[in-house]
């Protein structure tokens, strides 16, 4: 089975120990390799991947978006995302879907963070925040909130989101005017989840005030990093009882992307566990 990962840079990724250690809970024959696709040549890259015996693909940055161009089919998901995290030849036809809001979901659930009824807010409108709002509101959560630095993107996510899909959710999204939170200010949530990309890097700086954590009974940052990240030192100092990286979401997405190429669905307590999630 030829499966991989594709994105720029691509040496990062996690995609081939996952993959693999879900392959052999069922004695799968794998190949998964990583490879550097820059925009430019995705498309005719992808083309010929599925043409020489590919099955499936992982797609990370830079390319969530432009591999929707290539798919002959598209998940609701993955519009409402309007970016596919995978890819999968079936019935001779490339199918594009997002399994980033499932993978969080799933990992919420895991570690016991309730959605339904709650107060959420999300730091970020970019391709990870699109990917995951979909997701929290179909679990009827009480408010979705997106909060973001340039705030016409934030505008525009929740546009996209009401215009595919939207009426089939019972819960509200709002998007305050930006990411000074000053429209915030007093306001408490249950679960602030950090989807910005200030995490990726340590010189830069996430302005938030340390207020949006009052209160929240848990905290998650996207990214997934070894050590605390700027945010989530910011969570428990602000004595938030659960707080998290991005690693459980990753191992879940790519359970549910493993679980469509092959029929089998892996368990992701043992990847899980490795990193004390
Ligand atoms: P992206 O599309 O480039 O979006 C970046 C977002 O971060 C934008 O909203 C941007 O705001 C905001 N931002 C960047 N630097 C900031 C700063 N210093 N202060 C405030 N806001 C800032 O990136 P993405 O694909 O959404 O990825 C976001 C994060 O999610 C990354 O850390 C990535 O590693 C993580 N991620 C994790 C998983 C997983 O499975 N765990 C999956 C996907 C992504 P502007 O619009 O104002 O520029």
């Amino acid at each position: 089975m030829k499966l991989g990962v594709i994105g720029s840079p691509i040496e990062h990724s996690k995609s081939p120990e996952i993959h693999t250690n879900f392959a052999d809970q069922f004695d799968l024959e794998l190949v998964f390799e990583k490879y550097l696709v820059s925009k430019n040549e995705c498309l005719e890259w992808v083309k010929s991947f599925f043409e020489s015996g590919g099955l499936g693909l992982s797609v990370t940055l830079p390319l969530k978006e432009v591999v929707l161009e290539i798919a002959d089919d598209i998940s609701l998901r993955a519009k409402q995302a309007a970016a596919a995290n995978m890819l999968f030849l079936k019935d001779g036809k490339i199918f594009a879907d997002c399994t980033d809001g499932l993978g969080l979901v799933t990992d919420l659930k895991t570690k016991d963070v309730d959605i339904a009824d709650k107060k959420i807010l999300i730091l970020g409108a970019g391709g990870a925040a699109k990917g995951i709002v979909p997701s929290l509101l179909n679990e009827n959560p009480k408010q979705v909130i997106v909060a973001n630095r340039t705030p016409e993107k934030a505008i525009q996510l929740v546009a996209q989101i009401q215009e595919l899909g939207g009426s089939q959710m019972k819960s509200s999204i709002l998007m305050p005017s930006s990411l000074t939170l000053d429209s915030l200010e007093n306001t408490s949530f249950d679960l602030v989840i950090n989807a910005t990309s200030a995490s990726t890097s340590a010189d830069q700086n996430l302005e938030v005030d340390s207020s949006i954590f009052k209160g929240a009974a848990a905290a998650l940052d996207l990214y997934y990093s070894q050590t605390d990240t700027k945010f989530m030192q910011m969570a428990k100092e602000q004595s938030v009882a659960k707080v998290y990286d991005g690693w459980g979401m990753l191992v879940e997405q790519a359970a549910e992307s493993f679980s469509q190429w092959t029929g089998f669905k892996p368990d992701t307590s043992g990847l899980l566990e490795s990193r004390g999630a």
